[in-house]
């Protein structure tokens, strides 16, 4: 089958957060059982260029359609990884992609709108007849309405698209100017409740809710997310659209790339373990103190990965380290602030914590380091006030780190509790807690300090189930290809 992925992320060249991961996931575990699968992004001038091999110029006169005119783009082809990459280059004043940022501009609808017609155009004027576009988030949500409404009648009628949401929080919403700019035009017809109106806002439209209404078939990132999102706030507003759509929409449960996440080959590592040699991760914690100058001691390590925003549970994240410490523990943060009220939040805790010898806040996006933190921690905390999916549990999984989580979403498919879940003990392999408040968390916290501390026989029985469990593309690789079996033949 030939599959092209549209996306705004890639990891590592273009990596925010988990998507960027589930593209590189995904596609490897598509192209090594044969199918030819190939990536589009945007050319963004921040890109890890030294991860990307071969870079050259694959098609150079790409007029995209724009506002009654035309922007001239360049279009790239490199290998990430063995991965087929194409990448966009727009030549205009408006720069889209050279703003050294990802997101967080103000125009970001506009520039992935135009990301979505070039890739379109891209493909019908290189003459590329893929089966499946799998599009993703808000940012190719227009992408399938471009098709059906324009290029299909340009000889793009075979293509069957694929949806993935993997945060409903963003959605993009706009106005009549993308609609001009696009050439979708006609405001009357996408104004309609069926068509892209917002279903909060009558007076704008909304990328996502394109890309729900005009896709073959939609996913989610997590069976439990799927559900939250029609029946529980969780869709931000696009519970009822879904509820409309029902009969094409699923979870999926993403996978962890186990080539890249894998203490046993992990070159990031110092020392290199599996479940065999168990005893050698504590050589990584060892050097993650030397790195941040923590005190040496027997105190376990918890550490937090990922993005600062509201959704991660901000104040929990906070509160985290207050108990950790005040509970003998040592705490590790590596997180990238979304704006600068949550930059100055950490900055302060830095302050507050960042004298202990048994704290470190690194505020940042280091993905080396990452790996060390994952491999050197002895448990991770991931209070989300909602995770569609989450990979920040299940790559500390692989890593024998336990993880203590908030029972929401994909965190609750993957993390099961020691003592309250309904399931075998050998399956058992974390800490969770429902309510989103610092009882809550302290709860779990709890229980998994005690446990290092009192029980390390048990604890280390933990860390062996989640090193055993198989949260790798080979599930979800197939699933997706039953999806993409189903709407091809549709
Ligand atoms: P989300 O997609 O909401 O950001 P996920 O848990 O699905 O959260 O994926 C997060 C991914 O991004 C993981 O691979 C995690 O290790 C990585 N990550 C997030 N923040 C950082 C950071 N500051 N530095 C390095 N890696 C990070």
């Amino acid at each position: 089958m030939y599959i092209v992925h549209v996306a705004s992320e890639c990891a590592p060249v273009a990596k925010v957060g988990g998507l960027a991961d589930v593209i590189f996931g995904l596609s490897w575990e598509h192209s090594i059982r044969g199918n030819d699968v190939e990536i589009i992004i945007p050319k963004y001038d921040c890109m890890r260029y030294d991860q990307i091999w071969g870079l050259t110029l694959s098609f150079n006169d790409l007029w995209v359609p724009w506002f009654g005119g035309a922007i001239h783009c360049s279009v790239w082809f490199g290998f990430v990884h063995g991965r087929k990459c194409f990448f966009i280059e727009p030549h205009s004043n408006d720069n889209y992609f050279n703003r050294n940022t990802f997101y967080g501009c103000n125009d970001d609808v506009m520039r992935y709108a135009f990301f979505c017609k070039a890739a379109l155009e891209f493909l019908q004027k290189s003459g590329k007849q893929p089966d499946i576009i799998h599009c993703h988030d808000w940012q190719t949500g227009l992408l399938p309405v471009m098709l059906a409404e324009i290029y299909q009648h340009h000889g793009m009628w075979r293509q069957r698209v694929c949806y993935t949401i993997h945060n409903f929080k963003h959605q993009g919403i706009f106005g009549h100017d993308i609609l001009a700019a696009t050439g979708l035009g006609r405001p009357d017809y996408y104004f309609s409740p069926t068509q892209l109106r917002d279903d909060c806002n009558a007076s704008v439209l909304n990328c996502m809710k394109g890309g729900i209404v005009y896709s073959n078939f939609v996913t989610t990132v997590s069976p439990k997310h799927a559900w939250e999102a029609r029946y529980t706030g969780q869709g931000h507003g696009l519970g009822g659209t879904l509820h409309t759509h029902q009969g094409k929409f699923g979870g999926v449960l993403n996978g962890v790339d186990y080539n890249t996440w894998n203490p046993e080959i992990d070159s990031y590592l110092v020392a290199r373990y599996g479940i065999d040699n168990i005893d050698e991760k504590y050589k990584n914690k060892d050097a993650l103190r030397d790195r941040f100058w923590l005190y040496k001691s027997n105190k376990p390590i918890i550490s937090y990965i990922g993005r600062l925003d509201e959704q991660k549970g901000l104040g929990l994240i906070c509160h985290a380290a207050h108990y950790a410490l005040s509970r003998g523990a040592q705490f590790v943060l590596l997180g990238s602030p979304s704006n600068n009220a949550t930059f100055n939040q950490f900055a302060h805790l830095r302050n507050q914590l960042g004298q202990s010898v048994d704290c470190h806040i690194e505020l940042g996006f280091n993905e080396e380091l990452s790996h060390l933190i994952y491999s050197g921690s002895d448990m991770v905390v991931v209070p989300s006030a909602f995770e569609p999916c989450g990979l920040t549990q299940l790559i500390a999984l692989r890593y024998g780190t336990v993880p203590i989580v908030r029972s929401v979403g994909g965190l609750a498919d993957t993390v099961f509790d020691k003592d309250y879940a309904h399931i075998d003990m050998s399956a058992r392999n974390g800490f969770t807690f429902n309510d989103l408040n610092n009882s809550g968390l302290e709860s779990a916290m709890n229980r998994a300090i005690g446990l290092y501390y009192d029980y390390p026989e048990e604890f280390r029985r933990l860390m062996i189930n989640g090193m055993h469990a198989d949260y790798s593309w080979n599930h979800p690789g197939t699933h997706y290809m039953n999806i993409y079996d189903l709407i091809r033949h549709k």
